[in-house]
């Protein structure tokens, strides 16, 4: 067929030549998918993950992070989500509907607390338990309760919750256990062997690496949840970047060196803030007195880069702010898992219920510097409290 210039700029002939071959996965663009004919068309249905149907429900790019994201946990299954918050609201809307009643722990990542608020407005109960409850949840299941939240540790305060107990208990009456599996990255944490049936990772974090990317993921091991999750993922059109996938797959091979790194570099950095008199508790998972530290003990292979520590009561908000502001090597900011270092002053009274400590609270992402240096950092910033 002749085609006219204007044609011609959007019809080609020319095909690549086949069997280029590389490392990196092909970075795939594409709202409209193309079907061979009608009949593959036709025969195409979004929920198999073993043909294409439109660029919301998968390309070659996103189903091999999938994969790859799911191989991590020992999962089968795994959906993507533009941000961690996003994977964790997907949860929600799969698994609960109105009349439902939803338990969360009392020291959650704070936004799903907040999700929790509005669960209200469609009918959901949500109530809040003691991080360290253990098999004491059974206490606080009703009939009504479908689902369970973890998280392990709560990622500002870093209680470590008995997930084995918890697991158990839920199950015993039915409901399912959702957890917020980011401080582990699935690497150190195997939360299916713990019992849990939802895997969730804000991606964003130590699989992504570089602080340039928002994702999150849902792993799980059984159809019937996949399937409910995957409903969620469709109706709410969770779709995400071809670029930001690519940027995630790009970090993985380098993701567990990193982790690695991160942790011997907090723990340091950790035990040396536990010989000053300025700091009364250093909560990290791997020290002795970090409540559940026994549970990370059991259950645990590692600790990556974030710790919080309480900073003695006799120092006011101003005094450990101003630390903060002097620190020079840790940027002020949120998130955490990139090669950069950072400190987050937080409120931890007035977002719990029962906080027994005082002290301002101060949470470290130890980054990927050499941890004398960083330490050097604190001691500067502490001289000028
Ligand atoms: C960062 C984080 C999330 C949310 O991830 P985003 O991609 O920032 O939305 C969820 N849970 C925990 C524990 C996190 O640290």
């Amino acid at each position: 067929m002749t085609k006219s210039l204007q044609t011609s700029l959007i019809h080609t002939d020319y095909e690549a030549p086949s069997g280029f071959d590389a490392f990196p996965t092909a970075i795939h663009h594409a709202s409209t998918v193309l079907f061979k004919n009608v009949a593959a068309l036709r025969s195409g249905e979004w929920k198999e993950k073993n043909a294409y149907t439109y660029g919301l429900h998968g390309t070659p790019t996103t189903f091999t992070l999938e994969a790859r994201l799911a191989g991590i946990e020992g999962g089968l299954y795994c959906l993507l989500a533009p941000s961690g918050l996003a994977a964790i609201a997907m949860i929600d809307f799969a698994l609960l509907k109105s009349g439902d009643d939803v338990l969360l722990p009392d020291n959650v990542y704070n936004p799903n607390r907040e999700l929790g608020r509005w669960l209200a407005d469609f009918g959901v109960t949500a109530r809040y338990y003691d991080p360290l409850a253990g098999a004491g949840i059974a206490e606080l299941m009703q009939p009504n309760t479908k689902l369970v939240w973890t998280e392990a540790p709560g990622s500002v305060s870093m209680e470590v919750p008995d997930l084995r107990a918890i697991c158990a208990a839920a199950h015993a009456k039915g409901a399912l256990v959702a957890l917020d599996n980011t401080w582990s990255a699935g690497l150190a944490l195997r939360a299916f062997d713990m019992g849990v049936d939802i895997s969730m990772q804000a991606l964003t974090k130590y699989q992504s690496g570089g602080s340039d990317v928002l994702m999150g993921a849902v792993i799980t091991r059984d159809r019937a949840i996949q399937d409910r999750i995957a409903m969620a993922h469709m109706r709410l059109g969770l779709g995400v970047g071809a670029d930001d996938a690519y940027l995630v797959l790009r970090g993985l091979p380098t993701m567990k060196l990193r982790f690695e790194a991160h942790d011997r570099g907090a723990r340091k950095v950790a035990a040396w803030l536990k010989s000053r008199p300025e700091i009364s508790k250093v909560l990290h998972p791997a020290l002795e007195d970090c409540p559940g530290h026994e549970n990370w003990k059991r259950d645990f292979t590692g600790a990556g880069g974030l710790f919080s520590v309480l900073f003695d009561p006799r120092y006011t908000e101003e005094q450990t702010d101003r630390f903060v502001d002097e620190l020079k090597l840790f940027g002020i900011g949120y998130s955490w898992g990139g090669a950069n270092s950072l400190a987050v002053p937080y409120r931890i009274q007035a977002m719990r219920r029962n906080w027994q400590h005082g002290g301002v609270l101060v949470r470290f992402n130890i980054g990927l510097e050499e941890p004398d240096d960083l330490i050097a950092d604190i001691a500067q910033a502490l001289a000028k409290l």
